[in-house]
């Protein structure tokens, strides 16, 4: 179970900053042969709209477990060329 949290958003068009929501779209789990075991690949989506000039905002993230537990360092989020900076956010696993 992964828990993503909040990531800061600076808008590019009026330069508030507002938190916002990732959702976890799909996960595609690897089974290494001679590796440590699963890898699984989480593809993150963020879609949210500006509090202060209703600017919409889309970015994106692929989140890598491997080994299980582990987090891959997130180095590199997508987002819609011009309107927002988005910043990494925090990502913890979990047991059930
Ligand atoms: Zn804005």
């Amino acid at each position: 179970m992964m828990l993503i949290g909040q990531s800061t958003c600076k808008c590019n068009k009026c330069h508030s900053t507002f938190g916002a929501t990732w959702e976890i779209e799909s996960s595609n789990t690897t089974d290494h042969d001679h590796g440590m075991g699963e890898e699984t690949e989480y593809l993150c989506t963020l879609e949210t709209t500006c509090p202060e000039c209703g600017a919409e905002i889309s970015a994106s993230m692929t989140v890598c477990e491997y080994p299980v537990g582990c987090l891959v360092p997130i180095s590199h989020i997508n987002v819609t060329p011009g309107t927002a900076q988005v910043s990494i956010p925090r990502v913890d696993f979990f047991d059930l």
